[in-house]
């Protein structure tokens, strides 16, 4: 009996090394697979590199952005689409690290973990994908950034699609600047070129933040209807001044959002004081990073934790140390046209096997933020800030709503230029966010690119 027992055990044993060898290889198997697969030296998927049956991409249109052919990795016929979408469609060495061509590396490859490379064996090409850019509006953008540096994007507020997005400074893949030259940077041209600023940008925000405080006075302020100001071009709080280029005179709340009146904001901020902006900043999703397919946002800064009044009032008009990132900027927007409800954008629409079957499918996510109230009357200052102020010239048949901003951002440095907003029009539910780094005033860099790409997105949605 002893004997048997002890046999017994040995076999137990046995087993359980057998079984835990196996439970680590299946480890290493499940943690590591899927870059043993795509190794460079594996020369089942590939002669030179991971991409030579890679799936293509497309856009909302099915217009080709990059596919394989001949074992190379060929991209648009247009230098203009090529640079619009580069910060999107990424490189194949991986330097533009949230581009799809690395985020999406083994779905592009046709890497399964279950089966090792179950689309090269089957189909010998990898998955395709497509986007929810609209590769006109990418060169339309493009054209109108005209080399400065900045971002745009624009997407559908109710579907969460991001028609357009581009990041400049940005280069022509099939004619990529030496390494060299691009750490040379003479003049600066390529800093952060490998940067999405979409999701990694974060600039001051300048007047644009004044949706922001206005939501933040329209929930905590119940007289606000009443309120008057007059502003004399200056005003000190708590012994630190706030000037505005111009004396606006005697105005009421909505004048002075259309005004974009530093003094009578920043009198409203004292009033209504650092913790109930703080609040409002946080319900807005400030300091949250947003899921970017297989990438992250950067999340929005705003801390008033170690503000005095002086330093709270500057924050209330945009300044301060509060730094905005461009994806949030959309979903702050979508959120004011959406009845409060902001669907956050993305640009992967599915993925698809080269037999069309669909592996993945993106959802909408929706992040309920503000009341409908507050919502819709700040939608209603906006449209208002556009008809009296910048005109519906610019945005024809749009119903525009908008903020202009003007960032100032060190002494003697021009200030970034921005136009937040979108259309009320609904055969044209779209958001704009536009930063021109340096460019000057809001009205007359960034509002001029919104202008251009947003009738280009009337059309191609009409
Ligand atoms: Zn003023």
């Amino acid at each position: 009996m002893k004997k048997t027992a002890r046999r017994g055990l040995v076999v137990l044993l046995l087993v359980a090394v057998v079984l835990g060898g196996l439970g680590f290889l299946a480890f290493k198997f499940a943690v590591n697979g899927e870059k043993w697969a795509t190794l460079r030296a594996n020369l089942h998927l590939t002669e030179d590199g991971s991409f030579v049956a890679a799936g293509n991409i497309t856009d909302r249109n099915g217009e080709i952005l990059a596919q394989t052919k001949d074992n190379e990795r060929v991209y648009n016929d247009s230098e203009r689409v090529r640079r619009s979408v580069l910060h999107i469609i990424g490189d194949t060495e991986g330097y533009i690290s949230s581009g799809v061509q690395t985020a999406y590396k083994t779905q592009l490859t046709g890497y399964n973990p279950i089966t090792g490379l179950y689309s090269l064996k089957r189909y010998g090409r990898g998955n395709d994908i497509k986007l929810t850019l609209d590769s006109k509006v990418c060169a339309t953008a493009y054209d109108a950034l005209n080399g400065r540096k900045g971002v745009v994007a624009a997407y559908n507020y109710k579907t969460g699609e991001i028609l357009c997005s581009v990041s400049s400074p940005n280069y022509d893949i099939r004619n990529k600047p030496s390494e060299e030259t691009i750490q040379k940077n003479e003049n600066g041209k390529y800093d952060g070129l490998y940067m999405n600023r979409l999701i990694d940008g974060l600039y001051t925000p300048g007047s644009t933040f004044k949706i922001i405080t206005t939501a933040s006075v329209i929930e905590n302020k119940a007289d606000i209807s009443e309120w008057q100001f007059e502003c004399n071009g200056e005003t000190v709080i708590d012994g630190v001044k706030i000037t505005c280029p111009d004396k606006h005179g005697v105005m009421n709340f909505e004048e002075a959002f259309t005004k974009s009146c530093n003094c009578a904001y920043a009198a409203l901020t004292d009033e209504i004081g650092k913790n109930a902006l703080t609040k409002t900043a946080k319900e807005f999703g400030f300091s949250k990073e947003f899921s970017f397919g297989n990438a992250y946002t950067d999340a929005s800064v705003f801390d008033l934790s170690d503000a005095e009044r002086g330093d709270v009032a500057w924050a209330g008009v945009g300044q301060y140390t509060t730094l905005v990132n461009p994806y949030h900027m959309l979903t702050v927007l979508g959120c004011v046209a959406n009845n409060g409800n902001a669907v956050l954008p993305y640009v992967v629409s599915n993925v698809t096997s080269p037999d069309g079957k669909i592996l993945k499918e993106a959802t909408a996510v929706t992040e309920s933020r503000i009341t409908a109230d507050v919502a819709n009357t700040l939608k209603t200052m906006m449209r208002k800030n556009v008809e009296n102020n910048y005109g519906d010239g610019n945005f024809k048949g749009l119903e525009m709503c908008g903020k202009t901003g003007t960032a100032e951002v060190a002494d003697g440095v021009k200030p970034h230029s921005w136009f937040v907003g979108f259309s009320a029009n609904e055969n044209c539910p779209v958001a704009i966010v536009v930063v021109v780094e340096n460019g000057g005033w809001g009205s007359s860099a960034a509002l001029p690119v919104a202008s251009t790409v947003m009738n280009e997105v009337f059309k191609s949605l009409s």
